[in-house]
């Protein structure tokens, strides 16, 4: 960005830390420096606290912290024994780690299309792509909504097949009243710096409601080895442990979970309006049964590669989530899909684009980013 750009524009970016990190700063500080003296740098009590936290928050009975959201999609598959010659059945458009931790057991990833106004995986589609080999249903709560999990629960449940809820974006997001997480079998959450609820690094969580699913969890993350017993091992799992750094960080930021998610929709209903009568954009449609955390405030726009030009010339950050949906990517050509197979999916990553919507954006902001937007349609 050149000098002259960052003088007359001043900048807007797609995501800015420091506003909720100077709220809590001082707070945040102590237990870090509290945690450092401390020296129980490894599984300490504060990775049981936060599990009890995120728990109670989704209305779940359990939780295990694991070291990222893509381990949590992963530890959730191992937990369901899934490997070789089995099938989970998601969405391609998504974060590329839902499909990922599916591939990395040997399994096969089986796309189904979206939902265009919501986009997430189309319920309706569901039923056709079951078959012998499939061994769980992944939905994700995509930007920060959850899908439709009343179909998706009723159909995996006539052929008996688990649900794993890719939860990455979505702590705190409701269907029905009901919290992401808890509507599955498993639900996968992300702590990832840029999700509602972000560390300071990487981490993870899984939700369930089943005892033997939590211990079976508990002891995947820790190379499979029996309660309290290191170094026998019933299971062969990994070292997938949640850095009890994070858990002690995140505890003090889920006091302030909420007000960050209103911050979300105070600035999402900004943008609603703002854009309401702009033909060439479609703002974001949350359907009734459902209350987004706007983990990504996302328009479908016409022409959005010359929109995200003019943006970016006026210092206004913004992301393209995704480009291109994952039956297209270069690495599941062998998986055999085409263009043209999923063809909302396949429309949306041609005009979807993210525009700043975190907690510490100003009013004042979310105005300029609505107005340049408007300038660009010439209205
Ligand atoms: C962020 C994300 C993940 C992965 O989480 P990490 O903590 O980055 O590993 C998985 N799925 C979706 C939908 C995500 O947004």
């Amino acid at each position: 960005m050149n000098q002259q750009i960052q003088e007359t524009f001043p900048a807007v970016p797609l995501l800015d830390l420091k506003a909720t990190y100077q709220e809590m700063r001082e707070e945040l500080e102590t237990v870090v420096i509290n945690f450092m003296r401390k020296t129980q740098y490894i599984m300490g009590p504060e990775i049981a606290e936060l599990e009890a936290g995120v728990a109670g928050y989704c209305g779940v009975k359990h939780a295990v912290g694991v070291a990222s959201g893509s381990d949590a999609i992963l530890l959730s598959l191992m937990a369901l024994g899934i490997g070789q010659n089995d099938e989970v059945i998601t969405t391609p458009f998504t974060f590329f780690a839902t499909a990922g931790s599916i591939s990395r057991l040997g399994a096969r990833p089986v796309f189904v299309d979206i939902d265009p106004r919501t986009f997430n995986l189309a319920p309706s589609e569901l039923k056709a792509r079951i078959t012998s080999r499939t061994k769980a249903i992944m939905p994700v709560h995509i930007f920060g909504q959850c899908a439709e999990m009343d179909l998706i629960s009723a159909i995996a449940a006539e052929s008996g097949i688990p649900v794993i809820e890719d939860a990455a974006q979505a702590l705190g997001a409701t269907y029905k009243n009901k919290r992401a997480g808890s509507m599955g079998d498993f639900g996968c959450f992300s702590f990832f710096p840029s999700k509602n609820l972000g560390g300071i690094g990487d981490g993870g969580m899984i939700t369930t409601n089943n005892e033997d699913h939590l211990n079976l969890l508990k002891s995947l993350r820790v190379h499979g080895h029996e309660p309290g017993r290191a170094n026998y091992h019933n299971h062969i799992g990994c070292n997938s442990r949640l850095d009890t750094i994070q858990a002690a960080v995140l505890l003090v930021k889920l006091k302030r979970l909420d007000d960050w998610h209103n911050a979300r929709r105070a600035n999402a209903a900004l943008y609603d309006s703002l854009l309401a009568d702009v033909p060439d954009i479609k703002t974001p449609y949350i359907s009734e049964d459902c209350a987004s955390i706007y983990n990504q405030y996302s328009i479908l726009a016409e022409k959005r590669d010359d929109l995200r030009k003019i943006l970016t010339s006026r210092n206004i950050g913004s992301a393209i989530y995704y480009p291109l949906p994952l039956h297209r990517q270069a690495c599941y050509q062998e998986l055999g899909y085409r263009q043209g197979d999923f063809p909302n999916a396949e429309d949306v990553c041609s005009r979807i684009l993210s525009l700043p919507v975190y907690p510490g954006l100003t009013e004042d902001m979310v105005k300029r980013v609505a107005g340049t937007i408007k300038e660009f349609y010439r209205l």
